[in-house]
């Protein structure tokens, strides 16, 4: 063993009777006569750290509280009885920092009012959780890179941009009104009207939405991915597919076992294709069983049509598309075969998974003419459309823009749907609430 060399409790099984250094957490001590032991815990594992020398050595009898930051010194040795767990004779217990006593006590993460603390935070769960969400960004951003899409990072300030008027951050720019962005759309599009073909970005989207929903923060980070020369918005759904059973599969091969130990539930691949249904058939699935209203679907309809997806294909990814056009998101592109059956729908469609829209995706309208009177007809005030809308987001479309479509993911809301939890502050390192504006 070299000097400063680190051995993880994952690799102990492999190392009987070596010396070996571990770094990590007292989780739980007993630190007095013959059983004196400490159950030691690093981000691999767990193990049980015995003295050789009853207790009476020096570093031993040091006060060491549970999580307590060790360094130990020791020998590898196999369990006394057949099939017992492998331990460590410790030759010498560093106390790195000693942990206050005693330990506050850890609610649950979701718990209303509950602030996160470190000792929070260092359970293996949550640490489970944010090494999937590193293995599962890494691959997106290797599929994506693989298909010729160029990763760009766009501004979060704008002194545009909010044509809804509602749920956006207001800051002072040197004086004057700007906001936190909400969407990259709109410099995506930028980027494809530039001749950039494909380009992602994982970065942050700010909503001042109060909604307490357990599916809702106001800061959350957004996988946005757009692609120049498509003929329908199916074609952005082609590439989504693609992606997820990529990126999933490596969380599958990374973390499957360790997912499947600590939170119950399999890593569930989509099929490929995942179902595609329109809204109006959606309606009409969840009709037979709820009485909510005809114009969107609630969290609870999204539950149910994607159990009805798990019964009917045999998985639970369904993408919703087609959803009725407004007028006001004059920025669509609609589908040019509305009747009275089935009104004007655009080329949207969104992603649920195990019961949660993970994401949202579209081929927006990139014709000059057609974006000019959708515009018109939008009401969207004069101010707005003269300041910003014209000049920045029309102007992109008056040089010959490619038909385009992208999505946008949640990250946080993915992770749930990953992992089965209930609520996205479980999914979310720090969470931004409306009332949760620290650490
Ligand atoms: P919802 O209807 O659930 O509020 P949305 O339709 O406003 O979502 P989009 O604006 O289309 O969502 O955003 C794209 C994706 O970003 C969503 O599918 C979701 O995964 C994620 N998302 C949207 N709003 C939030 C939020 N407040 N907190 C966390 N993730 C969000």
């Amino acid at each position: 063993m070299k000097a400063g060399e680190r051995t993880f409790v994952a690799a102990l099984n492999d190392l009987v009777d070596e010396r070996v250094v571990l770094h990590g957490w007292a989780t739980a001590v007993k630190a007095k006569g013959a059983s004196c032991g400490i159950s030691f815990r690093d981000r691999t594992g767990t193990t049980t750290v015995v003295d050789a020398s009853n207790g009476s050595s020096a570093a031993w009898r040091e006060d060491i509280t549970p999580e307590s930051a060790l360094r130990v010194v020791g020998v590898v040795r196999a369990g006394d009885t057949q099939g017992g767990s492998i331990q460590i004779v410790a030759e010498a217990v560093t106390v790195l920092s000693r942990a206050c006593a005693p330990l506050p006590a850890v609610g649950n993460r979701h718990d209303q009012g509950v602030e996160d603390n470190c000792l929070r935070l260092r359970s293996p769960s949550n640490y489970l959780t944010f090494a999937v969400q590193s293995t599962f960004e890494a691959a997106v951003r290797e599929f994506l890179r693989a298909n010729s899409f160029v990763e760009i990072h766009t501004p979060k300030l704008t002194a545009g941009g909010n044509e809804s008027g509602s749920n956006v951050f207001e800051v002072s720019y040197f004086g004057t009104p700007a906001f936190l962005v909400q969407a990259t759309q709109f410099y995506v599009q930028r980027a494809i009207a530039s001749g950039f073909d494909r380009v992602f970005e994982i970065g942050p989207v700010f909503r001042a939405e109060s909604s307490n929903t357990g599916r809702h923060a106001v800061e959350f980070t957004g996988i946005d991915f757009e692609l120049s020369w498509i003929d329908s918005h199916h074609d952005v759904m082609d590439v989504e597919e693609s992606l997820l059973g990529y990126a999933l599969t490596a969380v599958e091969e990374e973390h499957g076992e360790q997912i499947r130990r600590e939170f119950g539930v399999v890593v569930e691949l989509p099929r490929n294709p995942i179902p595609r249904i329109p809204f109006y058939r959606a309606r009409e699935i969840v009709n037979r069983e709820s009485a909510a209203g005809p114009d969107r679907l609630t969290h609870r309809e999204e539950g149910l049509l994607s159990r009805y997806a798990k019964q009917e294909f045999g998985s639970s990814f369904i993408f919703i598309t087609d959803f009725p056009a407004d007028d006001k998101k004059f920025a669509d592109m609609r589908a040019d075969d509305g009747n009275a059956v089935h009104p004007t729908t655009t080329r949207s469609f969104d992603l649920i998974w195990r019961g949660i829209e993970i994401s949202t995706g579209d081929q927006p309208e990139h014709r000059y003419d057609r974006l000019q009177s959708q515009l018109a007809r939008s009401g969207l005030d004069r101010g707005t459309c003269q300041d910003y809308l014209e000049p920045y987001y029309l102007e992109m479309f008056r040089y010959g823009c490619p038909p385009h479509g992208g999505v946008g993911i949640g990250l946080s809301r993915l992770l749930m749907a990953l992992l089965g939890r209930a609520s996205i502050r479980e999914t979310t390192f720090v969470f931004r609430g409306s009332g949760r504006p620290v650490p």
